[in-house]
């Protein structure tokens, strides 16, 4: 079988352009060995840290996509089932599942397929893992969510929500603002038109016990004023300075974490996380109708550069997700 794959045509030089990608086709051979799967992707997941993982020129895109297994010699992921895998941005697969988190075949009927990639998937893990592992939220705190119209922003808010929090957040445009409110968030603002202390502080008056950082940069050191002692920061990410051609200059923190005693914590939803564990709680709460879940879809594995480019600047509300 022929497989189109994408690889990196050249290198990234501030926000990536579509002569930076280019498709090749591969021959993939349907004889498996035991323990072996072939797979055709039915939709692939725009994200983030495509950007900056460590992708050489000619090499193959990272990424997650969902995938429907044609041949299977593997039990644990059997033929006609769907599988969520990390095998980038490519149709057809073999593999032995090592890049494989989970089969998918009881999403809940109230969502689209394609959440696969989105709550139910890399997103959702990350919003449910981060937020309850290194922000710890209590009943009545408040958690400030940056990139709060996104993927991993939308959940985290709504998890929040669920756990009764005061919820947050910031995002780029008036109608995402919009939306999160309109998804359960107690107060939210456009940080493109907005004064950011004025806004943190009228958003959260009592101040804020727990930050989930999408973002990084002024915008985090602006949240660090704001924030409650013993307040909790996960670090999920930094997209402010993803496309940076020059070092990002940010006021330093070290006063407000010393003073306040500030718990700051990275986090990698490829370590530690329980994948299944967050899967189910995300599946249990979309089908209760407790978090809502909103998709910026495109069409066609063509489209996936586009799609990609998009999601970076900001054109995306919900998960920005490609259909083939
Ligand atoms: P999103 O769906 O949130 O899409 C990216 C968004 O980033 C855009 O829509 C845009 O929204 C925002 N953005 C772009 N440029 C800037 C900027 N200069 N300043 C502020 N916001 C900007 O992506 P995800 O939810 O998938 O990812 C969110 C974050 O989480 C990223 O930093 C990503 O790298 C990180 N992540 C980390 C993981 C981990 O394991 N640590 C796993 C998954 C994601 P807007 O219109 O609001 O600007």
């Amino acid at each position: 079988m022929k497989s189109k794959v994408y690889v990196k045509a050249a290198e990234f030089v501030g926000h990536p352009k579509l002569t930076d990608f280019k498709i090749i086709e591969q021959e993939v051979s349907e004889d498996l060995q035991d323990g072996e799967i072939l797979t055709e992707a039915v939709c692939i997941s725009p994200d983030p840290y495509t950007r900056v993982w460590k992708i050489d020129v000619g090499q193959e895109f990272i990424g997650f996509q969902l995938a429907r297994i044609l041949k299977s010699k593997n039990a644990e992921y059997p033929e006609g089932s769907l599988v969520l895998q990390q095998t980038g941005w490519r149709t057809i697969t073999k593999s032995k599942g090592e890049q494989a988190w989970y089969t998918c075949d009881d999403l809940p009927k109230n969502i689209p397929q394609s959440s696969a990639v989105g709550v139910l998937g890399m997103p959702g893990v990350t919003a449910h893992y981060g937020l309850l592992t290194f922000c710890e939220p209590k009943k009545g705190e408040t958690v400030m969510v940056t990139g709060a119209a996104g993927a991993v922003g939308t959940i985290v808010g709504q998890i929040a929500k669920i756990l009764g929090c005061r919820v947050i957040g910031c995002c780029g445009s008036d109608e995402k603002v919009e939306y999160v409110k309109s998804i359960g968030f107690d107060a939210a603002f456009n940080y493109k038109t907005s004064d950011w202390d004025k806004a943190l502080t009228e958003a959260a008056p009592d101040g804020i016990d727990c930050y989930f950082d999408n973002v990084g940069g002024k915008m985090s050191s602006t949240v660090m004023n704001k924030m409650n002692p013993n307040g909790r920061v996960a670090v999920c990410g930094c997209i402010s300075s993803y496309n940076s051609t020059e070092p990002d200059m940010a006021p330093v923190i070290q006063l407000n974490v010393v003073v306040k005693c500030l718990r700051i914590t990275g986090l990698l939803v490829f370590n530690n996380s329980d994948k299944k564990g967050s899967y189910n709680d995300l599946k249990k709460w979309l089908e209760e109708g407790r978090i809502q879940t909103r998709e910026t879809v495109s069409k066609g594995f063509e489209n996936i550069p586009q799609a990609f480019m998009n999601m970076l600047k900001g054109g995306n509300i919900g998960k920005a997700v490609v259909v083939l």
